[in-house]
């Protein structure tokens, strides 16, 4: 992106009116099939739609525009684009990601690398010095994410890149919880950019999709272009037009989003029946001043309340919200939570005290009164 900025560019859908309707929306093309001129060529290149449709084409460029990418693919879940990505480990080679995570990408990753043939090594994300230590000679992908889900702990990106680069490795970032409008990921180093468009892309938590997109146009790319076009893992033309529909409100939904997330974060911070606030806009938190550097227009809508009390006491007071709707999934207009260590099951590492927050666009005060007699009511002081 260069001539033009991210909120006109969003705002307007990269829309190129059709001069015979005049339409200011983009069209939803549905054709799943193309027909050949009486030449038997095919108009504009377009085939079949597992191999491309106008709409998801659409989409992809209007992605890669506001990525500052040269390329960009969508998948028909996040997790369609990960397997893809992830699926170009190769025997011998070496994976590397932080221990808490998405907890999904890393049961993918850790199968795939059974699988493969390769070894996957996970660093502990709240030591600065741990990725570079956990590199080798063979490390093939890093996978990070920052902030890091469920206790967004920061990871710099820019010092990852560069060590990764060291060592000859390629460089992918979760960017679903940090979308262009506040970390411009690739110009801060990344090889490829993953997001699950399923969450702030869209905004509305009723379309799912992945998106890839990259400078680096090698043949790991290549790779991962054609894994999707083999195992058909692609989008659907309906759903590349609703995306297309929520990427023109991303920089305010993220901007409203992140603001109501601060207020949150500041209101909990020191309160009684609060141990601890995760959130890395606070200054307190121990990445603000990296946090600070590569977030730049917002900290998201995700934080994280360590409760003052065990697991019991967050599942209680997860239960008492109203307003926040207890469900999976982040990044829509509408706030939900989640207690993480039910949700991950026996083998997960987070807290049992741990509640994590999508802060959505609601009237903060709503969002404040709301955890606050939920916390009252589980802790019987009514
Ligand atoms: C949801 C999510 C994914 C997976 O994406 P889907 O669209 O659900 O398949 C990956 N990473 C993060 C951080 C997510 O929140």
């Amino acid at each position: 992106m260069t001539d033009i900025s991210l909120e006109t560019l969003c705002a307007q859908a990269d829309h190129h009116r059709d001069p015979v309707s005049g339409d200011v929306v983009p069209a939803l093309r549905a054709a799943t099939t193309f027909a050949r001129d009486e030449d038997g060529e095919l108009p504009a290149g377009l085939r079949y739609s597992r191999y491309g449709n106008p709409t998801v084409l659409q989409a992809e460029a209007l992605l890669a525009r506001v990525d500052g990418a040269r390329e960009a693919r969508l998948f028909g879940s996040g997790l369609a684009a990960a397997a893809a990505a992830i699926g170009t480990l190769r025997k011998g080679e070496h994976i590397v990601a932080p221990r808490i995570m998405y907890h999904g990408a890393q049961d993918l990753i850790r199968k795939v690398a059974d699988e493969h043939g390769a070894e996957a090594t996970f660093f502990d994300q709240s030591d600065p010095g741990a990725l570079a230590a956990a590199l080798r000679p063979e490390t093939s992908i890093v996978w990070i994410e920052s902030p890091v889900n469920p206790t967004w702990d920061i990871i710099d990106i820019a010092a990852a890149a560069e060590a990764v680069h060291g060592v000859g490795a390629r460089l992918f970032l979760d960017a679903t919880v940090t979308p262009a409008v506040t970390t411009r990921a690739l110009d801060l180093g990344v090889d490829i950019v993953f997001q699950s468009a399923s969450k702030y892309l869209n905004g509305h938590s009723d379309v799912l999709a992945g998106c890839l997109t990259t400078n680096t146009v090698d043949d790991r790319w290549a790779e991962i272009v054609r894994h999707r076009n083999l195992t058909g893992g692609v989008l659907g033309a309906m759903e590349a037009w609703l995306l297309i529909r929520g990427l023109r409100t991303l920089p305010i939904r993220y901007r409203a989003a992140s603001a109501n997330a601060l207020a949150i974060a500041r209101h909990f911070e020191g309160h009684a029946l609060v141990e601890k606030v995760l959130y890395p806009g606070l200054e307190s938190h121990p990445g603000h001043a990296i946090a600070r550097k590569q977030m730049t227009d917002g900290f998201s809508g995700m934080l994280s309340l360590l409760v003052n009390g065990n697991a019991d006491f967050a599942r209680a007071v997860t239960r008492n919200l109203k307003v926040f709707l207890g469900a999976a999934s982040l990044g829509g207009v509408e706030s939900l939570v989640e207690h993480r260590a039910s949700v991950e099951g026996p083998n997960s590492v987070v807290p049992g005290n741990l509640i994590r927050f999508s802060v959505g666009i609601e009237k903060v005060d709503d969002l404040i009164s709301d955890i606050e007699q939920a916390l009252r009511s589980a802790s019987g002081k009514e």
